[in-house]
């Protein structure tokens, strides 16, 4: 057993260092994703809201910050490269007991999810009480405090 675990974190840790982007390589893809991102406003809340973030290195222009992916049920733990408050990144947080860092491609989307002008950012509530295929359902920008009570409300 200890045997097979021991082969599966060798594994699992070759299959990092493969992932794990050279300087050079992720100054390119700093390049490319902030191209992508730059459309955006700032850090949603659940950036906002992460824990301590890992120091600088030396030389560096960002930092690294702890996060989840909501891809999936899965939450898989995550690390987000941020450069002045925009996240410009996205990887496996190595410090994770469960995955040790490796997830789906599906986490490094999330930066475009974040960032996409057409991103719903408040809760929306519809107006046109008629409902159907050709009814436009006219919905507007409304505060969570109004969006929670409206669900209280419900019977
Ligand atoms: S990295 Fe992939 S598997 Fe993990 S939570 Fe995100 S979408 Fe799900």
């Amino acid at each position: 057993m200890e045997k097979q675990r021991n082969k599966h974190r060798a594994l699992m840790e070759t299959f990092l260092d493969n992932v794990r982007l050279s300087r050079r390589s992720f100054i390119k893809a700093s390049a490319a994703t902030g191209a992508g991102v730059a459309l955006g406003a700032g850090l949603g809340p659940q950036l906002k809201s992460l824990a301590v973030a890992a120091p600088k290195g030396a030389g560096e222009m960002g930092e690294w910050k702890p996060a989840t992916c909501q891809g999936c049920t899965s939450w898989c733990s995550k690390q987000v490269y941020v450069i002045d408050g925009r996240a410009v990144k996205v990887r496996g947080n190595p410090h994770s007991k469960v995955n040790l860092g490796a997830g789906c491609p599906r986490s490094h989307l999330a930066i475009q999810q974040l960032y996409d002008p057409d991103r719903i950012k408040t809760p929306m509530k519809r107006t046109n009480p008629k409902k159907g295929r050709h009814e436009d359902p006219k919905f507007v920008p409304i505060t969570w405090d109004e969006a929670l009570d409206a669900i209280a409300d419900q019977k």
